[in-house]
């Protein structure tokens, strides 16, 4: 397959994630997830649950690279799991269920916003997909319809734009509150699940994160490793939680190292937030 992009690595790598189960989760089917990187810095996933033998596209950006993947691996793409309505999450959805009459998933609070929806889902619903079962978050902030699928037997959280590994999405259609609280939510899930995010700008991120977590030894461990894999062309998505939880200022607003950095000792989590987010929406690395 050509190349999709111009960044090193894109287009031709597919490497398969294996997932472990959690202990005492039933009932249970391993998803296989397959990284498709597409445009200029998207991933769509490939979540393939082989009990029922079906296949999702997570948030595709595109049709012909997914639908080519799929065959290619004799899967028969039968889902569509969107995050959210912009255009490079949904710009396949059409073109897809066309060919192949899968049925759309996505968030019910922008049910007129993703084209071809089939089944609405929102905060606290649990979606079976196939033996696989994925309790769905509202997170909104993004954008203001904006939801997770988080697969707690396969530690596969799809969060779309609104946590990238060491940042977190522009605040389009929501206010910093907001997303602080949909973050709270992601942050609660387990050190060991796979953030499945929808971008690859981890090396942008870092060269922001260390300015404002610079104290930080573990993020700055973490920075220096992100360059080496991009200059070796590997893509760093998808990530551990836990390491999440550790280095990404996002995640890290009530951390008082933080928020004296950014000169809002004492603050509160969101006014640290909002300082962290502002900072970022004008850095320029
Ligand atoms: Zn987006
Ligand atoms: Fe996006």
């Amino acid at each position: 397959m050509a190349p999709a992009n111009g960044w090193p690595g894109s287009g031709a790598v597919l490497d398969s994630v294996s997932i472990p189960f959690a202990a005492g989760y039933v009932p249970m089917s391993q998803l296989e997830v397959v990284r498709i990187p597409v445009l200029n810095d998207n991933y769509v996933w490939l979540a393939h649950e082989p009990a029922q033998n079906l296949t999702a596209a997570v948030d595709p950006a595109v049709a012909d690279a997914p639908l080519a993947e799929a065959e290619r691996r004799g899967w028969a793409i039968t889902h569509i799991l969107n995050t959210h309505h912009h255009g490079d999450h949904t710009g396949g959805n059409r073109e897809i269920k066309a060919a192949t009459g899968c049925t759309i998933v996505g968030p019910r609070a922008d049910r007129d916003r993703i084209p071809g929806i089939d089944i609405e889902v929102g905060d606290g619903d649990a979606y079976d997909f196939g033996n696989a079962r994925a309790e769905v978050f509202d997170v909104p902030g993004h954008t203001r319809g904006h939801i997770a699928y988080w697969f707690a037997g396969s530690d596969a959280l799809f969060c779309g734009d609104t946590l990238f590994l060491l940042g977190c999405g522009r605040l389009f259609e929501g206010t910093p509150a907001q997303m602080w609280t949909s973050l709270g939510k992601l942050r609660a899930l387990p050190d060991s699940a796979n953030v499945y995010c929808a971008h690859e700008y981890t090396q942008a991120n870092a060269r922001f994160a260390v300015t404002v977590d610079p104290a930080n030894a573990d993020l700055t461990a973490r920075a220096a490793e992100i360059d080496r894999m991009r200059a070796a062309g590997i893509a760093t998505v998808p990530g551990k939680l836990g390491v999440e939880k550790r280095t990404n200022p996002f995640l890290r607003a009530d951390d008082a190292g933080v928020a004296a950095t950014v000169g809002l000792a004492g603050g509160s989590p969101v006014e640290v937030f909002a300082e962290v987010r502002q900072r970022k929406d004008v850095f320029r690395g």
